[in-house]
């Protein structure tokens, strides 16, 4: 390729990158959520505790806490790299891992982590919001 070619063709790849800025994101977007479910299957794709299997309220849970200190450590890291992405790419294992719906997740949190008294009783029966 001549360096003019090149020029051009570098003109129209920003181009194209700038035009299709939306569609881009779209696309990763589409992308992270697809590898976010793959990862949450991984880990048995429903709450540890309740059951629950509503994809959008698992969460990734620390079964011994730490998960802000390891997400700090990857952000000094300058690592954009997310810990489904980590899992995903095998860089990390899941032994210390489990899968938590956000009330569990929050009870976990509290009771497990925090030594509050146990006093809730978390089941999950889905039922349309009336
Ligand atoms: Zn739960």
């Amino acid at each position: 390729m001549s360096s003019e070619t090149r020029a051009k063709h570098n003109k129209y790849a920003r181009e194209w990158h700038h035009r299709n800025k939306e569609k881009r994101n779209a696309y990763m977007r589409e992308y992270r959520r697809n590898v976010r479910k793959q990862v949450l299957q991984l880990l048995g794709g429903k709450c540890t505790y309740c059951g629950c299997d509503t994809f959008e309220a698992l969460e990734i849970n620390h079964k011994n806490g730490g998960g802000t200190e390891e997400s700090n450590k990857r952000k000094g890291g300058r690592s954009s790299t997310s810990l489904v992405m980590e899992i995903h790419m095998e860089r990390r294992g899941t032994d210390d891992l489990e899968i938590a719906c956000i009330v569990c997740n929050a009870w976990h949190k509290a009771v497990k982590l925090n030594g509050l008294l146990d006093g809730w009783n978390i089941t999950w029966s889905p039922q349309p919001l009336s």
